[in-house]
């Protein structure tokens, strides 16, 4: 067998049309949308790169699934069936379901966390961050270097620095520390992996310092394959028993099933302790719904009951990490320059070395996504200044971020390496005619997760 990327492992029982635009309507869409593409209609999007969030395509037996759904208010079959799948791949016991990850989130952060607290992490995703700031505690990002670096080969990016994360815990203790959030993989820096050594590692020194530690496990599954083909010892071993391993180091997580859940909505969080989980649910009845529902219907939690068992296959993964790494491959030929090594759902380009002559106040991720979608009709998105850089309000100047990525997410199951082409076609065109890539100014923002509604011109 050759390692090349072989064909899809389904075929198609349903069809979604894609609709065409010409380039005058785009630049005219684009306009009209402020030049931000969360404000285009998805109508008028070719081929959807946005995010890889309940974008996923369900399987036959996901839709069958549905009807077996239990919309029982309390104590339904399909909470029962959900929570047995979830203990089977986390090993913890107490299970509770929310409307998406952010909802579990929002659990998390009221549970533990204090005005003055500190959360260390690998990278937080910027929903966590959101929270963590809104209550008035500090994230804090303790990635290792390399993983800053986007032509650093390390195969596990995501890793925590266990040096740093030591000190913090020696500077700040158990008291004013309420849990540390590993994320797997890793979103802001190009869904690179962390590896069960440093995972085991890390909860080593949690534990010696009385300290939980939890995972927002989003994109578990894309983690555990990473593990299984760049971690000794694991290349012959069932991605379940990796996540089993992986899971039995922490005390919990938080999950958005719109990743690696395989459906459209959901979310969850999963505790081994029974206190936490008690905790948890005094919370869920306000925010969410009683906890055997959470906030989700009966039908939904049986559709990821067996989205969750789907993304453990390994010829699901084996292709899914593939087509990421057939696009990557196509630019990285091309001379495109992107983060290395490609992760696990999504191709990321290096804007700064992409647009080096648009200076960084003019969002250079920014003027890339605009021309991508007037250019193709693709819709990518800025992990650059606009997502992740803030406006100082004392100042009135920018913080900047580390990194000024543009994230090409893959949608699971949804497009074929025929559109993989077609994106790598654009986006080496752009590339080649890079010189004539206009820079932006944002000409209206909101305080919190400002990149949703922020509005910019050309500059
Ligand atoms: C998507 C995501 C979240 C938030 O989940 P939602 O379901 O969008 O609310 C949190 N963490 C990570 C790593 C994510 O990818």
């Amino acid at each position: 067998m050759s390692d090349s990327i072989g064909p899809e492992p389904y075929k198609f029982k349903m069809v979604e049309p894609l609709r065409q635009t010409s380039r005058e309507d785009r630049e005219r869409l684009i306009a009209e949308a402020g030049y931000n593409v969360f404000n285009l209609r998805a109508e008028d999007v070719y081929i959807d790169l946005l995010t890889d969030s309940g974008t996923s395509t369900m399987s036959q037996f996901q839709w069958a699934a549905l009807l077996l759904g239990d919309e029982s208010y309390a104590g339904s079959r399909s909470f029962f069936r959900f929570q047995e799948t979830v203990t089977n791949i986390t090993g913890y016991p107490y299970v509770l379901p929310t409307h998406q990850g952010r909802g579990a989130e929002n659990i998390l952060a009221a549970m533990l966390i204090q005005p003055g607290s500190v959360i260390p992490g690998n990278m937080h995703f910027d929903t966590t961050r959101a929270h963590i700031k809104l209550k008035g505690a500090t994230p804090l990002d303790l990635v290792i270097a390399p993983g800053l670096d986007p032509e650093d080969c390390h195969p596990f990016k995501a890793n925590i620095d266990l040096g740093r994360l030591e000190g913090v815990l020696q500077e700040h203790g158990s008291r004013k520390v309420p849990f540390v959030l590993i994320t797997v993989t890793c979103n802001n820096n190009g869904g690179q992996p962390a590896s069960m050594e440093n995972v085991r590692s890390a909860a080593e020194i949690c534990r010696r310092y009385r300290v939980p530690l939890f995972f927002d496990a989003a994109r578990f599954a894309e983690n555990c394959y990473f593990i299984r083909t760049r971690e000794s010892g694991y290349q012959d071993r069932e991605i379940l028993r990796i996540a089993q391993e992986m899971f039995s180091y922490g005390d919990g997580c938080v999950m958005s099933s719109k990743k690696d859940g395989l459906v459209n909505i959901g979310g969850f969080m999963a505790f081994s302790d029974e206190t936490l989980y008690r905790q948890a649910c005094g919370l869920a009845v306000i925010y969410e719904g009683f906890p055997t529902y959470g906030g989700m219907a009966g039908r939904d939690m049986e559709a990821l009951s067996v989205g969750l068992q789907e993304v453990l296959e390994l010829p699901y993964l084996r292709f899914r990490i593939e087509q990421v790494a057939h696009l990557a491959g196509r630019l990285q030929e091309g001379g495109v320059p992107i983060v290395l090594p490609p992760g696990g759902h999504a191709v990321y380009l290096d804007a700064r070395r992409f647009a080096p002559h648009i200076p960084q106040r003019e969002f250079r991720g920014q003027a890339l996504v605009v021309a991508l979608y007037v250019e193709a009709g693709i819709r990518g998105v800025d992990l650059g200044p606009s997502m992740f850089g803030e406006e100082d309000t004392a100042t009135g100047h920018e913080k900047y971020p580390d990194l000024e990525l543009v994230r090409l997410a893959i949608p699971r199951r949804a497009y074929t390496n025929a559109h993989m082409d077609f994106v790598a076609d654009s986006i080496l065109e752009i590339y080649h005619n890079r010189v004539n890539l206009r820079g932006l100014k944002m000409v209206y923002q909101t305080p919190i997760l400002r990149h949703f509604t922020c509005r910019f011109d050309y500059a």
